[in-house]
């Protein structure tokens, strides 16, 4: 039985997983995100593929699916909107650092993926478009029954399109981007503007928040379930 190892890495959390061919999960584990710390992010992804290839020793490869621009070559992430990465050499470091081939991907990419092949649309003839919400929105579009990443790697950041002229600032750069209205980072920021504004109207919410707008709880992970 061939196994490899998944790691999803998003602004709030890094989640391992070891997988079988049929895309059966057989273990798990996780750890908070160190977003602000470049060099803490790569080496909490390598603690959880290290200790999930030690308990499986069986296991041929890790994928990491990053909230990030990867280049095309699927060897550096270019960007990360809400990870402090620029230009790091993630591949070839995790391969070296855990001893097995690694590959490094677009977590909406790997997502769109993992459906066409094994979820909702691996009945679908050839293609699919995949938007993901979370902490960010991500989407992945597979055509003719492969990945599309486009000529720089980065193609199907459907999240980082304009939605609203000289609207909100992005972390990608611009401004108004859809990512900044209908993500979970843009509910927490139109919660606590609400609450500030109409602090009667949020009673609730600011009791949640231990009566403070800007609160001190994480937002959602990038599935849209609470942070710890
Ligand atoms: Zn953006």
């Amino acid at each position: 039985m061939t196994l490899t190892i998944g790691v999803d890495v998003g602004g709030t959390k890094v989640a391992g997983g070891v997988v079988d061919e049929h895309g059966t999960v057989l273990a798990s584990n996780r750890r908070d995100t160190p977003a602000e710390d470049p060099a803490g992010t790569r080496d909490t992804i390598v603690e959880v593929a290290a200790e999930l290839a030690r308990e499986f020793p069986q296991v041929t490869a890790v994928g990491i699916g990053a909230a990030a621009w990867i280049d095309a070559p699927g060897a550096t992430v270019l960007f990360a909107p809400n990870l402090a990465w620029r230009d790091e050499p993630l591949r070839d470091y995790v391969t070296k650092a855990v001893g097995l081939p690694t590959v490094l991907e677009n977590d909406a990419n790997v997502a769109a993926w993992a459906e066409f092949r094994y979820g909702v649309a691996r009945h679908a003839d050839d293609s699919m478009l995949m938007i993901t919400v979370g902490t960010g929105i991500g989407g992945g579009i597979v055509l003719n029954g492969k990945l599309w990443r486009g000529a720089n790697g980065i193609a199907g950041e459907l999240g980082h399109i304009q939605s609203v002229p000289d609207g909100h600032p992005c972390g990608c750069g611009r401004l108004g981007c859809l990512e900044q209205y209908a993500s979970g980072n843009a509910l927490v920021r139109f919660a606590r503007a609400g609450a500030r504004q109409e602090p009667e109207r949020a009673a609730k919410l600011l009791e949640l928040a231990g009566g403070r707008p800007a609160g001190d709880r994480r937002p959602p992970d990038h599935r849209g379930r609470p942070g710890r």
